[in-house]
Parts: C-alpha cells; sequence; structure tokens
C-alpha cells in the first residue's frame, strides 16, 4: 500500500506527541517527535554548564547523535548513546528550548536528520515547522490546537497523575510564553501551512482526534 509523509505542527501542549504516537501505530508508521530533539541540544547544552553561546550550540547540535526506540508507551530517546527520554522534559530544559530552537544552524542540523527520517514515506511527524519547512510536500499536513485553558489544564492533569504538584495559573503562562517565542521568532517560526488542514481538539478526546486524523489519511491512500 501507498506511504506518505503526515505532518501535524501546532503549538505547545496540544496534545500532538500523544496523537501522533498513537496514529503511527494504527497505522504502522515511524513516529518522530521533533520537539524532544529540540529539547536533546537543549540538554546536551545546559550539560556543559556553558553560557549562552549560539555558536557553541550549533556545533553540539551538528555533531550528536539523537536516536529514538520507540516502545508501546513512550518513545525512548538517546543522545550520543545516553537516554534521556525523562531528562529532556525537566522545567529546565522546557524553559531554555525556545531559546535553543531559534538558532538558525541548531535548525539546519536539526532539519536535514528529520528529512532524512522521512525519505522512505510512512512517517508521521510532529513539531513546529514539519508542513512548512520540513516536509513542504506532504501528502497530509494537520494544524493540531485548543485553547490555552485546555491545553494548561491538560498538562496539569498529567502532572498530577504523575504526583508532581504544580500551580495552574503558572502552567498556563509558561505554555502562552512558549508559544509566544515559537510564533515570533525569525527562522521557521510556528505557523499553520496553507495547506493544512486547521483541527481544534479544544472539545474532543483523543480516541476522537486520532480518528478524524485516520480519516484524512485514508482519503489520501
Ligand atoms: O513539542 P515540544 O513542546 O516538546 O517542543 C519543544 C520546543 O521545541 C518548542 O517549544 C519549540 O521551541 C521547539 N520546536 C521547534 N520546532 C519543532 C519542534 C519543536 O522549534 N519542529
Amino acid at each position: 500500500m501507498k506511504k506518505i509523509v503526515v505532518a501535524i505542527d501546532g503549538p505547545a501542549g496540544a496534545g500532538k506527541s500523544t496523537i501522533a504516537k498513537l496514529v503511527g501505530e494504527k497505522l504502522g508508521y515511524a513516529y518522530i517527535d521533533t520537539g524532544a530533539m529540540y529539547r536533546s541540544v537543549t540538554w546536551k547544552f545546559l550539560g556543559t554548564g556553558k553560557d549562552f553561546n549560539e555558536n557553541v550550540i550549533g556545533e553540539l547540535a551538528h555533531k550528536m547523535l539523537i536516536e529514538f526506540k520507540p516502545e508501546a508507551k513512550v518513545n525512548r530517546v538517546f543522545v550520543d548513546g545516553t537516554e534521556v527520554t525523562e531528562a529532556i522534559r525537566t522545567p529546565e530544559v522546557t524553559a531554555n528550548v525556545s531559546k535553543v530552537a531559534a538558532i538558525g544552524s541548531v535548525r539546519e542540523a536539526m532539519v536535514k536528520q528529520q528529512r532524512r527520517m522521512g525519505e522512505i514515506g510512512g512517517i508521521i511527524m510532529d513539531g513546529r515547522d514539519i508542513g512548512t519547512v520540513v516536509f513542504p510536500d506532504a501528502e497530509l499536513k494537520v494544524f493540531l490546537t485548543a485553547s490555552v485553558e485546555e491545553r494548561a489544564m491538560r498538562r496539569y492533569k498529567e502532572n498530577v497523575a504523575k504526583g508532581q504538584t504544580c500551580d495552574l495559573a503558572k502552567l498556563k503562562e509558561e505554555i502562552a510564553a512558549r508559544d509566544k517565542a515559537d510564533s515570533e521568532r525569525e527562522i521557521s517560526p510556528l505557523k499553520q501551512a496553507g495547506d493544512a488542514i486547521l483541527l481544534d481538539s479544544s472539545h474532543m478526546t483523543i480516541d476522537e482526534v486520532v480518528q478524524a486524523i485516520l480519516n484524512m489519511v485514508e482519503e489520501r491512500l
């Protein structure tokens, strides 16, 4: 059967990763979380203890090896052989990732790897610039969003379920600030591609969103 490229973009906390992983499993497609790649570069840089420097970070991004090992519940992530699945989700990484992702040479290194991963087709990739920059010819582009209140509430519930305490208002602020930084940066800003389908999941369940995307894929096959 024909295998296509599915691009899922959207703001922080819209559920892109959860949805893309489930859709990928249903279709038997490889799933790539590009946010995890920018988080990995940020983690690697923070580990050096050096001051913020675009050239240093760009060089790191070009040298490091990022690998994904998909498992039932999570996509495990490795940087130069070290597992970073949990380490790239800390508040410190989240607070710094947008700054790192705005660096041109970092994006150049990541986009190169992402295009290589997509060469064979049969891939679902989520991020901010997949439909606009990485795969402008993707057969299906979805811009997945939800109100900032809903996104903050989902994150809050996830954290509570993990036994972490957090402040809902602060979460909302952090999400809004990250969206602003990602949308306003000069290179490859977060933006809906002209030919992407807008899917607002504010009032939808995970299953409903997965099914909606599967229907879109079906139409393209
Ligand atoms: O998807 P996630 O929220 O984990 O992404 C973390 C950050 O990585 C985003 O806030 C954004 O700054 C950056 N990112 C990006 N381009 C992508 C994916 C993520 O700039 N394609």
